[in-house]
């Protein structure tokens, strides 16, 4: 919407933020007739408009300043979030792996973490939806979860260098690894609402943004399917505060441009990522009668381990999500476990990685990216379990619209020490297996997961399983923040299920 345009009316649904968590959902109401409008605090970042550029793109992420603190502070900036019309998944890799439905019982299973309140099959479906939608790529036969009722739309993308050399590691090792599931085309598609979208050009820039449409972002799929419906999606738009009236929520203040505006609507769904839901939530005193907003927010075991070796590989070049391993989804002596993924890199993120994890600086620094091109990497994610003191605070210091600015508290338990040194070792064993020399790791935590968790106990939860919250009826969230557990998967398919789930649950409660 251009900034003169009239903002919409009467609306049934309101929902703050468009990435994972809001798109899908907004593309559901509104082909079942909903009068429906998004508020984004992002602008468009049209594909035609992507560079190639890592700098250039910037503005595809949460730039805002975060606070953070505890004994493994998290890394916010662009390791973190997004902001932008599609969120996130702007400038996400696209991995997308299912759930294994054991990662929703890790309380049965190990007496610790969380259950969802929720079974696979009940996520099924939706994946098998998605993964239609999206057009994702991926092998025939996926050796890890249950058989898929539905094979991949698409056959895998190529191997990029890493990926091959991991392939050959694993391999000496007896490791299974498999093409992954990757949300980006191998093949063209048309998309509902949208138009063509082409196939990968394995440009390699798909966590700068994907300057062809070939990822399915949520700009490209399901808002461009929303709008084709009448969804409105108002952007440059930061909500500051969430409107109420007896109980219930009646709208969202917003700030666009240097005005300050309104939008009513019967029911609002909350999708701002899981730092500024909860923090909307705190600072607004809502939905926190069990004292669980901010609290248990959890980030995947990301250690990252990086090689050289003689061939050209060129890290930039080929899709960055190629290669996967879930052999390692159940470990001895760890509660839950963890997969092995193949990277891609680009090169101001990895010169500001090397001289992060490795404190190299001037000649030695520029010495080492001279290899740059010969560079390659494997990471993990690996389960997070959830602490009470692991948490989001409101802080004294103010931002530039004069609100508290978010401090996240974060520290590595003994499971997340333990499987940090576990990954490392395997993968440090993998790279020598290839000869790759100046061998180096970087301890790392990636996604912002929990605050403001699911569950059927109101005294310890703030959503309950279809995402309403239980303390005001008109008032539901959708996005990372309600994850339970952190799951040993890439989160953003899962998020998608859930949000269609939850838009199916609020349409199931209008017809009843
Ligand atoms: C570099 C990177 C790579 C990743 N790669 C993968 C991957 O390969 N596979 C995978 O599964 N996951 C990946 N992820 C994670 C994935 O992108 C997220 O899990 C997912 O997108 C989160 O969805 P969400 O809806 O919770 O939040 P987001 O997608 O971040 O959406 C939140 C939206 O809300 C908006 N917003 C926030 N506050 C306000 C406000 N006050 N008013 C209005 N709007 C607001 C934001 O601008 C944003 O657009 C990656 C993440 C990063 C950072
Ligand atoms: S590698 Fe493929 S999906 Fe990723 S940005 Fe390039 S064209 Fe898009």
């Amino acid at each position: 919407m251009a900034p003169t345009d009239a903002l919409p009316t009467d609306l049934d649904v309101l929902v703050i933020g468009t990435g994972a968590g809001g798109a899908p959902l907004l593309a559901r109401l509104a082909s079942a007739g909903l009068k429906v409008a998004a508020l984004e605090a992002g602008v468009r970042h049209p594909p035609e408009g992507i560079a190639t550029d890592e700098v250039a793109q910037a503005g595809l992420f949460w730039m805002d300043e975060r606070l953070a603190a505890g004994k493994d502070p998290v890394s916010f900036g662009r390791n973190n979030s997004g902001r932008g019309v599609g969120g996130s998944t702007l400038h996400y890799t696209a991995y997308t792996p299912r759930a294994q439905p054991d990662d929703l019982r890790l309380k049965t299973e190990f007496g610790q973490g969380e259950d969802w309140p929720l079974e696979f099959a009940e996520l099924e479906p939706y994946y098998d939806e998605l993964e239609y939608f999206l057009g994702v790529s991926g092998p025939a036969e996926y050796p890890w979860g249950p058989q898929r009722r539905r094979p991949y739309r698409h056959p895998p993308l190529p191997l990029n260098g890493a990926a091959r050399l991991m392939q050959r590691a694993c391999a000496e090792i007896g490791m299974r690894t498999s093409p992954a599931a990757n949300a980006a085309l191998s093949r063209p598609q048309e998309q509902p609402g949208y138009g063509t979208r082409h196939t990968c050009t394995n440009r390699g820039f798909c966590q700068a943004g994907c300057s062809v449409g070939a990822k399915a972002s949520m700009d490209v799929t399901f808002l461009a399917l929303a709008e084709s419906l009448g969804a409105q999606i108002v952007d440059g738009a930061q909500v500051t505060s969430l409107t109420m009236r007896g109980g219930h929520v009646t709208g969202a203040e917003f700030v666009r441009g240097d005005r300050l505006e309104h939008l009513s609507a019967r029911t609002v769904i909350l999708a701002a990522g899981a730092v500024e839901t909860p923090r909307l939530l705190l600072m607004n005193g809502l939905a926190n009668s069990s004292g669980q907003v901010g609290r248990n927010f959890m980030a995947h075991v990301g250690v990252q381990v990086w090689g050289q070796v003689d061939d050209d590989l060129r890290p930039y070049k080929g899709i960055p999500g190629g290669l996967i391993s879930e052999d390692t989804h159940r470990v001895p002596g760890l509660i839950g476990g963890y997969l092995l993924q193949s990277l891609g890199v680009m090169p101001v993120t990895y010169a500001t990685q090397y001289a992060r994890g490795t404190l190299t600086w001037g000649p030695e620094l520029i010495q080492h990216l001279s290899g740059y091109n010969h560079v390659a990497g494997i990471n993990v994610l690996g389960e997070c379990l959830p602490y009470e003191h692991n948490r989001l605070e409101l802080s004294d210091e103010l931002d530039g619209r004069g609100l508290p600015k978010p401090r996240v508290h974060f520290s590595f338990g003994e499971n997340e020490k333990r499987m940090t040194v576990h990954a490392e070792a395997l993968m440090r064993d993998l790279w020598g297996r290839i000869g790759a020399r100046d061998v180096w790791a970087l301890p790392r935590a990636a996604h912002t997961l929990g605050t403001a968790r699911m569950g059927t106990d109101p005294a310890t939860s703030v959503v309950n399983p279809d995402g309403r919250t239980h303390d005001i009826e008109n008032l539901w969230i959708c996005d990372n923040s309600t994850f339970p557990s952190s799951l040993s998967v890439n989160p953003a398919l899962t998020q998608m299920a859930l949000s269609l789930r939850t838009a199916d649950a609020l349409l199931g409660g209008l017809k009843g």
